[in-house]
């Protein structure tokens, strides 16, 4: 516990509680430090836990080290245009923790969370219990493993291990193994065991990809120039959708690169469609694997299309570059495969993960257990979350924007705080924040 002698969890009443210490919760801390706002960050393990315990050896990031821009602390290495590999990221956090050192517990997680008819919330942990006026919930996008209930067929010899339990290749036993999805995690972890040697059987899904650099520059940036990252959910008219988008498929490693699927099997992978079905030593297959690659490359190239618009629109000086030419086609869309003859030892599960916010007990979630709000804000007064993929705009759910949805509410509730001064009670969302609610 960091600020032990100034922190006193059972029994205390803090007039903000943030429950989270990943990026989002310490962004929270320090925009209501900025704003004199007194709280208490609670964090169920370590700062950084997710990046220190959720991802593999090789990992880096896929974002641009310059789009790390904490609130008042931005990214200050050497190579703005590098990729933080995992133990940098988490320094970077632990570094962020120094420079302000945040009202901080950690190691105390957060059981239970409800509001109590006198308005206040009454937090339970693993510490005791105490209580606060508002609440913001930085728990991560992140929560449950999800692995789908095929995976109970398996046969009992086939080790079977999800990507945020995924370390290294000499983690699995020798043989060949079996990747299942294609979003970020699953291409790096793909082309992690396929670089140290590995047999790879790699079932594709359907998100998208994007290339790593194009026409001279990191195409992040050439995205973050034509005003990408500034856009609101807002101005999407099927919000709920693009909050469940799969990212893009890229990666940061070794100076960064394009993760090609079609190289990889060129190069020997084995790719097949979306898994659908397993029984005993059998796997089957959808017939997509065609469908998935081209989408894949139809996104790649459509951004290269509207990069190329924006550089001839604003007469950019960008070097010319020719486009992606396909290196691999499927011959065949393989529907099964055998497990013990393709001598397939192990799976990696990279499908994803589910949200668990059964903890709090408040009216805020739709039908899929994801928080009603606008700008992090809810129907509830007082209770707010920080950190959800598209929050507000692209980068919320990451380095690049968390800091501008938690500057947003950090005033949204210094101004709550205050109204509460005056009327004796805390009145919720602003009229403006009430009438866009629920957008789920
Ligand atoms: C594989 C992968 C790759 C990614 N790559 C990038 C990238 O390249 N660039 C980028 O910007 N973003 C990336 N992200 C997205 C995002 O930056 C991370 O998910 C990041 O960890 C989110 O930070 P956060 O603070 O919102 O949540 P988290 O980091 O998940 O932090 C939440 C914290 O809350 C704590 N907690 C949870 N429940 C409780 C409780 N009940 N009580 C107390 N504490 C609790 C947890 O211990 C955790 O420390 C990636 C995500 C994944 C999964």
């Amino acid at each position: 516990m960091s600020q032990a002698e100034a922190i006193r969890l059972p029994g205390a009443h803090y007039p903000v509680a943030v429950v989270g210490g990943g990026q989002a919760g310490l962004s929270m801390s320090y925009c209501l430090r900025e704003r004199g706002v007194e709280h208490i960050v609670v964090e169920a393990n370590r700062v950084g836990q997710e990046w220190r315990e959720r991802r593999w050896d090789s990992f880096c990031l896929v974002t641009p080290n310059w789009q790390c821009r904490l609130p008042g602390y931005p990214y200050q290495g050497d190579d703005p245009d590098g990729f933080m590999v995992r133990d940098e990221i988490v320094r970077y956090l632990e570094n962020y923790v120094s420079f302000f050192r945040p009202p901080l517990v950690e190691g105390v997680a957060v059981t239970r969370l409800r509001r109590s008819p006198s308005g206040l919330f009454e937090l339970s942990t693993s510490a005791g219990d105490f209580t606060a006026d508002q609440v913001v919930v930085a728990t991560g996008p992140y929560h449950t493993p999800s692995v789908p209930p095929m995976a109970q067929r398996l046969p009992d010899h086939v080790t079977q291990v999800h990507s945020s339990r995924y370390r290294s290749p000499d983690q699995l036993p020798e043989g060949a193994v079996l990747v299942v999805g294609t979003g970020q995690s699953g291409c790096q972890i793909a082309e992690d065991l396929h670089l140290a040697g590995r047999r790879v059987h790699l079932a594709v899904g359907s998100a998208p990809r994007v290339a790593r650099f194009y026409r001279g520059r990191d195409c992040v940036a050439w995205l973050d120039a034509m005003g990408h990252y500034d856009k609101s959910i807002d101005e999407f008219d099927d919000a709920g959708a693009v909050r469940m988008r799969v990212n893009h498929y890229v990666t940061g490693r070794d100076g960064g690169r394009d993760i090609d699927l079609r190289a990889f099997a060129r190069d020997g992978m084995r790719l097949y469609g979306r898994l659908t079905g397993v029984s005993g030593e059998a796997l089957e297959f959808a017939d997509d694997l065609k469908v998935n690659l081209d989408h894949a490359d139809a996104v790649a190239e459509g951004i290269k299309d509207a990069i190329d618009a924006y550089i001839a629109t604003n007469a950019i000086g960008a070097p010319a570059e020719p486009r992606y030419v396909p290196v691999w086609e499927p011959a065949e869309q393989p529907r099964e495969l055998d497990l013990e003859a393709a001598g397939i030892t192990s799976v990696v599960w990279s499908t994803g993960f589910r949200r668990d916010h059964r903890w709090i007990e408040a009216p805020v979630f739709d039908g899929r257990g994801y928080p009603m709000h606008w700008r992090g804000a809810t129907s509830t007064p007082g209770l707010h979350f920080l950190g959800l993929p598209w929050q507000y705009s692209w980068g919320s759910g990451r380095f690049e924007a968390v800091g501008r949805d938690a500057e947003f509410l950090a005033d949204h509730i210094d101004a709550s705080r205050r109204m509460a001064d005056v009327c004796g009670t805390l009145t919720g969302a602003p009229t403006g924040l009430a009438s866009a609610l629920p957008i789920g």
